[in-house]
């Protein structure tokens, strides 16, 4: 669905991406570690056209979004993203965050927009709050409405940006729930998580990434168990 070819990104003299490459097919779950700097976020916003790559290639289903001429609104409605501090419009209840990319963007009429809204909220458990400010809320529900906010867009891919960082450790559970669900519905994710045991469990594959490179990568029992690359082992002996 998208592909990474050659995809370099710097910022003044400092390279943060170099020659990046790798491919997602439909259903894949992308899980990428690695330690804090190594250009994952980066990654992540050229994928969804929030940072423009300084070379090579985003292809979605075959074409370089990088093109003149692509829409980047309608790139997005297909290829959503969650952020680490949710992005919630605080003036706006839940249904209205929920509504408002769907009206805007896809023209729904307000009819529709709630009724999407509705299913997504109920969905990530979240329907009895949807006249509640993002005020009002904690932390783990409201990452669990701007997920359903993203889903409300029925993406084809969605984008995770360490999406339980900003949480208070017990409220990483019930987002992480949210996301194994959507992973066993076939949902193609690329996901940037500093938790492991998630990673492993629900990845289709794992990329870890060092100092702008893909140092490794692989299936998770590979890449977790049997590390090839003495970066991955070295990271990952920090978790265990
Ligand atoms: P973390 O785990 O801390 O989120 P990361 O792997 O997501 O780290 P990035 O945020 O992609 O890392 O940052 C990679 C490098 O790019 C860092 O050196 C960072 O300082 C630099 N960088 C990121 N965004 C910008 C920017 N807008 N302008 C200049 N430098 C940037
Ligand atoms: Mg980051």
């Amino acid at each position: 669905v998208i592909e990474l070819r050659h995809l370099n990104k710097r910022f003044g003299t400092n390279e943060v991406l170099r020659d990046i490459s790798f491919q997602t097919n439909h259903g894949d779950v992308i899980c990428i570690i690695g330690a804090s700097g190594s250009g994952k976020s980066t990654m992540l916003r050229c994928i969804n056209m929030l940072e423009t790559p300084t070379s090579g290639e985003v292809l979605y289903h075959g074409k370089n979004i990088l093109n003149k001429g692509v829409k980047v609104s309608a790139y997005r409605a297909k290829v959503g993203m969650v952020f680490q501090q949710f992005n919630l419009f605080n003036n706006m209840t839940v249904l209205q965050n929920c509504m408002i990319g769907t009206m805007r963007v896809l023209k729904k009429d307000k009819n529709a927009a709630e009724q999407l809204a509705l299913k997504y909220l109920t969905k990530v458990g979240m329907a009895p709050y949807i006249n509640a400010k993002p005020h009002q809320i904690s932390g783990g529900q409201k990452q669990r409405v701007a997920i359903a906010r993203a889903l409300a867009m029925e993406p084809e891919v969605l984008l995770f940006d360490e999406p339980t960082s900003a949480l208070d450790p017990q409220m990483v559970g019930e987002v992480l729930e949210v996301m194994r669900d959507l992973a066993k519905e076939g949902l193609t994710m690329i996901i940037v998580t500093h938790e492991m045991a998630f990673a492993r469990d629900v990845s289709s594959h794992v990329v870890f990434m060092a100092d702008g490179i893909i140092a490794e990568e692989g299936a998770p029992e590979m890449l977790f168990n049997n590390p090839q690359n003495a970066l991955t082992r070295e990271f990952l002996s920090r978790f265990m």
